[in-house]
C-alpha cells in the first residue's frame, strides 16, 4: 500500500500567493520534503489538507471542513484574533510565526528608536531643532537602562542587540528566566522593579487578558521622570488616555507607537497630532516570505519526524 504525501495548503493573503508559491516550493525542495503544495483552497478537498499555512486576512472563513489537519502554521506572530475563532480546531497544534526575517526586522526597529531617544536625536533634527550652541552630552549607553516587556523570541533578540550596543538591559517575562548579561524580572511582582529603572521602555508583549491595559496610570507613574516608551507588541497593552496624560504632565518624555487598539489608527485619534508621540503604522516588522517559507518547511520536517513543533501556542496562556 502506498501512503499519500502530506498536503500543504497556503491560505494566506491571495496577493502573496505567487511569492509564497516560489519560496515555499524552494524551501520544500531544499528540505527534500515530499509534500503536495496547494496554493488555492478551491483546488483541494478540505479533509485532504494536512498542514495549513494560515493568515487571518486569508480566504478561509471556516476551518471546520479541514478535518485532516496535523498543524496550523500561522503566518503572523500574534494570535489574539485567531484564538477566539469558534471554527479553530481544538486538537490541532497552532504555531505562531517564528522566523529570522521577522525577528531581525524588529531588532532594527527597536534599536533604531532606542538610539533616537538615547542620543536625543530630535533635539537636532526634529521639528524645532536647536538654534543655540548649547552642548548636552548624552550618557554612554552603559549608563542608560532599557527595560523590555516580554522576553520571548523578539524581546530576547532585541535585548541581545541592545546589550551588544552597551546598554544596561532589563527584561520582564511571565516565567522566571536567567539570561546572560540581562537583569531578568518576572511575574506581577517583578514589573515594579523593571518599570522603576527603565529610562527607555520597550513593549514586546502579546495581547492576552493579562497584558491588556497593563500600562495604565498606575504603572506608567512608576517609570522614571522623562522616560520614553516604544510599543511594538500590541496596542491593547496601553491605556491611551493614561499615556496621553503622562505625556502632557511631562512625566513621560515621548512615545513611539507602532501598534494600536484599533488599526488603522482612526484619523481623529489624538496620537496622530500629539507633539510627543511618533506613530508608525504597524511596520516595526513583518513576516518575510523567503525566510518564513524556510521556517515553515523546517517545522513540517519536524512534524513528520515526530519532533516538537516550533512556536506552538499555549491556548490557555493565549500566546
Ligand atoms: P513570544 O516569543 O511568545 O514571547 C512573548 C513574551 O511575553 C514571553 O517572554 C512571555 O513570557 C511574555 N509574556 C506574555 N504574557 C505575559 C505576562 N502576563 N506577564 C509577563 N510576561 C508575559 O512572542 P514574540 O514572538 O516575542 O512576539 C511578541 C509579540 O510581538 C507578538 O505576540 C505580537 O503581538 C507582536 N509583534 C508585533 C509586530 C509588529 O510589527 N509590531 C511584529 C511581530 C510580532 P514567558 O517567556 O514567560 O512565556
Amino acid at each position: 500500500m502506498t501512503t499519500l504525501p502530506p498536503v500543504v495548503l497556503y491560505a494566506g493573503h491571495p496577493d502573496q500567493r505567487a511569492e509564497y508559491a516560489e519560496h515555499l516550493s524552494a524551501a520544500f525542495a531544499a528540505e527534500h520534503l515530499d509534500v503536495r503544495l496547494i496554493m488555492d483552497p478551491a483546488e483541494i478537498a478540505p479533509p485532504e489538507v494536512t498542514h495549513l499555512v494560515f493568515a487571518g486576512h486569508g480566504p478561509l472563513t471556516d476551518l471546520t471542513p479541514y478535518t485532516g489537519l496535523r498543524a496550523i502554521l500561522n503566518l503572523w506572530a500574534g494570535v489574539e484574533t485567531i484564538l477566539p475563532r469558534p471554527d479553530l480546531p481544538k486538537d490541532v497544534p497552532l504555531c505562531r510565526m517564528v522566523e529570522t526575517g521577522l525577528t531581525l526586522g524588529m531588532v532594527d526597529y527597536v534599536t533604531g528608536h532606542v538610539l533616537r531617544y538615547h542620543l536625543a536625536i530630535d533635539r537636532y533634527i526634529g521639528s524645532a531643532p536647536i538654534t543655540e550652541w548649547e552642548r548636552n552630552f548624552p550618557p554612554l549607553a552603559g549608563d542608560r537602562t532599557v527595560g523590555i516587556l516580554g522576553l520571548g523570541t523578539l524581546g530576547q533578540a532585541c535585548a541581545g542587540a541592545l546589550k551588544g550596543l552597551g546598554f544596561r538591559v532589563s527584561g520582564w517575562s511571565r516565567s522566571q528566566k536567567s539570561l546572560p548579561g540581562l537583569r531578568c524580572h518576572h511575574g506581577p511582582s517583578g514589573l515594579d522593579a523593571l518599570l522603576s529603572e527603565a529610562e527607555i521602555l520597550v513593549g514586546l508583549l502579546p495581547q492576552t487578558p493579562e497584558t491588556t491595559g497593563l500600562l495604565n496610570a498606575e504603572t506608567l507613574a512608576r517609570l522614571p521622570q522623562g522616560a520614553c516608551l516604544i510599543n511594538a507588541g500590541r496596542g491593547a497593552l496601553i491605556d491611551d488616555a493614561a499615556l496621553l496624560k503622562a505625556l502632557d504632565n511631562a512625566h513621560l518624555g515621548h512615545a513611539t507607537l507602532d501598534v494600536f487598539d484599533t488599526e488603522p489608527l482612526p484619523t481623529e485619534h489624538p496620537f496622530w497630532v500629539h507633539p510627543k508621540v511618533t506613530v508608525t503604522p504597524h511596520i516595526a516588522s513583518v513576516t518575510r516570505p523567503k525566510s518564513a517559507s524556510k521556517a515553515i518547511a523546517a517545522n513540517i520536517v519536524r512534524d513528520l519526524a515526530g519532533k516538537a513543533l516550533v512556536g506552538v501556542v499555549d491556548r490557555d496562556r493565549g500566546y
